[in-house]
């Protein structure tokens, strides 16, 4: 939920929620030009806790790099700027936009010329699938749209673009009952959700879908695969074929906004005992509890709202 009167910090200024405004004209609205992230920031013993920001920063600095928007502020900057924007906004448990985006200047397709804009927006998110989605898992089903084919949209930026992929594909999700959807890659192997990653548990060993499938490199992905290996599992990066979903022990979503949700049933077939299988749930309670603070955050993974 957003609070309209807090704060969004614009181009090195906190400025009233109401006054963080764009003109129609801007090269994004037309274009869709813009790269983003999507951070967690939890609450630890009454303070905020960044989840692995350096790495999102990290990770939106490339997005720009891929599409040539130089971003006119350091990663230390905006760093800054984001647990600026948490403490102005009086949060600790927060959802974060950072976003950068070509402004007011140009008129065509050639972005030449128009100016870099970048802003970060906090607001308060509880469970994105549900809190039963959860404990229980979410009902999901096979989109008919397919994952952009590589070298037409670039995957691994997180592109405001790209959403229009994942519109197209939630939209119809919806339209069908379901929490979430799975969309698969131009070959037909699975890719990854609207807004998530997505792992298959089969005899013990998990699976997840490489790079190469047209997927966002999540940074939660990227956490379950330590703590999944840590646990002393076999992780499996290759290509999954669509029925093997079907038959899949266990299977969830990860994201930021999503954290790590189960999935018990994909096209009303039932997902093993169509409820939260027992590895997903350990790899769940170990994630949680790193971020919650109720274990030692090993990784290195939480950085600190307040020094
Ligand atoms: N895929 C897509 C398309 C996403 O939008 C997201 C959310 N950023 C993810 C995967 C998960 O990435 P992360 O764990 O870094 O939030």
């Amino acid at each position: 939920t957003w609070d309209e009167n807090g704060k969004i910090w614009m181009n090195g200024e906190l400025v009233d929620w109401k006054d963080a405004n764009i003109h129609v004209l801007s090269h994004v609205v037309h274009y869709g030009s813009s790269v983003f992230e999507g951070i967690r920031s939890y609450e630890i013993d009454g303070k905020g806790h960044v989840f692995r920001l350096e790495e999102h920063i990290q990770r939106l600095f490339d997005s720009g790099k891929i599409y040539r928007i130089d971003i006119p502020y350091s990663k230390k900057e905006l760093i800054k700027a984001t647990k600026d924007t948490i403490k102005e906004n009086n949060l600790t448990e927060c959802y974060i936009r950072p976003i950068v985006y070509r402004g007011y200047g140009v008129a065509g397709v050639d972005p030449t010329g128009s100016p870099i804009d970048v802003a970060i927006a906090v607001w308060k998110w509880g469970k994105y699938l549900g809190e039963e989605g959860i404990s229980k898992g979410v009902d999901i089903g096979v989109s008919t749209w397919r994952r952009m084919a590589p070298n037409t949209l670039p995957s691994l930026a997180k592109a405001g673009a790209n959403y229009m992929n994942a519109q197209l594909a939630k939209l119809e999700a919806v339209e069908n009952g379901y929490n979430e959807c799975i969309m698969l890659d131009t070959q037909g192997f699975i890719g990854e959700g609207s807004g998530e990653n997505l792992f298959m548990i089969k005899d013990e060993t998990i699976y997840t879908p490489p790079l190469s499938s047209s997927i966002l490199k999540g940074l939660t992905r990227d956490a379950i695969i330590k703590i999944a290996k840590n646990l002393n599992y076999e992780v499996v990066e290759d290509k999954i074929p669509r029925e093997s979903i079907y038959i899949a022990d266990e299977l969830f979503f990860t994201g930021t906004a999503a954290e790590v949700t189960p999935i018990r049933s994909v096209d009303k077939i039932q997902v093993g005992s169509g409820t939260r299988g027992p590895i997903t749930e350990k790899i769940q309670n170990e994630f949680f509890k790193i971020v919650e603070g109720k274990s030692k955050d090993k990784y290195g993974w939480l950085s600190p709202v307040e020094e």
